[in-house]
């Protein structure tokens, strides 16, 4: 069996790898795509002490760091099952093999929701995005737009109106559902205008980069089109929790729970990254709490094992 098996291959599941592999201890990686949503950015500029890398230069990176240690890295293989034992836990994989292991660090990640509308796909990474603290500043002094009236949609409005020039805030529903907090400082705002009862229709684009953006007003069925450079959907982040749901305790948004230690509700299950409840979704932070549970892995197995 492992010492500590880590599931995911992202930042926080390769920084969990290299802080128990240094420990000496049996560490395995198994992973469904090493590098993790990291493959799918362009460029990362907020990742401390490096200025300026893309996104698939950076999960190469996390590569080949784990692997200067003696790592079981098993790529393309997905976890299906958590199964707590006394001594051991095991994790089955979908092509039915059994891992086991005296500690755990869970890492699946999250996946930003998609508006699944005509130009999402196509302009990805050319005028839509996901994450404002990422992208925002590749639209500085443009406009753009904000699909989603939540907190974050929002927060996302609220920090891009100090970069671009404009920001036009797309709601569904009647209202926005954001705190009462956060709408008062939206509507303070000059250049953000907020439309509800509006349905995203398509985003469109001249081929190569974002154009703008169509919806239907859902009172008077017109259809609308605004002019923008940018488009931020923001209607959620969904984590990679459906096949840990009855064994882990989950927050109300399927994230799991942990404490501070990175400790989830099960002994010797630990968790790291966009899966849990950790506040903000970033590398550098998926990368510490990585790091965390790993170690707390380590002092769980040092104050319970003998053998
Ligand atoms: P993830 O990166 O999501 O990795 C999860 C890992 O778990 C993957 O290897 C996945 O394959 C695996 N996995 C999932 N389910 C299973 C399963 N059942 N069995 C086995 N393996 C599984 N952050 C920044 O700091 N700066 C940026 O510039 C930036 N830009 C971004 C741009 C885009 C387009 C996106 C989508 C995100 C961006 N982020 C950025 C956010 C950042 O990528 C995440 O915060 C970070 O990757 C989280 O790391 P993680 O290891 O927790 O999860």
């Amino acid at each position: 069996p492992f010492d500590v098996l880590i599931v995911g291959g992202g930042p926080a599941g390769a920084a969990a790898a290299i802080y128990a592999a240094r420990k000496g201890i049996r560490t395995g990686v198994v992973a469904e795509r090493f590098g993790g949503q990291v493959l799918d950015t362009l460029a990362i500029e907020n990742f401390v002490s490096v200025k300026e890398t893309e996104g698939p230069e950076f999960a190469n990176a996390l590569e080949e760091h784990v692997k200067t240690y003696e790592v079981d890295v098993m790529d393309v293989q997905r976890a299906e099952a958590l199964i707590p034992g006394e001594k051991l836990i095991a994790v089955r994989l979908a092509n039915g093999a059994v891992l086991k292991s005296k500690t755990i660090v869970l890492a699946t990640g999250a996946r930003w929701r998609e508006i699944n509308v005509p130009g999402e796909r196509e302009y990805r990474n050319h005028g839509v995005a996901y994450c404002p603290h990422c992208d925002g500043p590749l639209f500085k002094g443009k406009r753009v737009s904000v699909i989603g009236g939540g907190n974050s949609g929002v927060e996302a409005a609220i920090d891009l109106a100090g970069i671009v020039s404009h920001v036009t805030l797309l709601e569904f529903g009647a209202e926005l559902r954001a705190d009462a907090v956060l709408q008062r400082k939206l509507h303070s705002l000059p250049n953000v205008t907020v439309i509800t009862q509006a349905q995203t229709t398509e985003i469109t684009g001249d081929g190569k980069k974002v154009n703008g953006i169509s919806y239907t007003d859902r009172t008077s069925g017109e259809s609308k089109h605004v002019e923008l450079e940018g488009v931020f959907v923001q209607i959620g982040l969904v984590p990679n929790t459906e096949w840990l749901k009855g064994t882990v305790q989950l927050s109300r948004h399927g994230e799991i729970e942990i404490d501070a230690r990175g400790q989830t509700s099960v002994p010797g299950v630990f968790a790291a990254g966009d899966v849990t409840t950790v506040p903000f979704k970033q590398i550098v932070i998926a990368v510490g709490e990585g790091a965390k549970a790993s170690l707390s892995a380590f002092d769980h197995l040092i104050r319970s094992s003998v053998d």
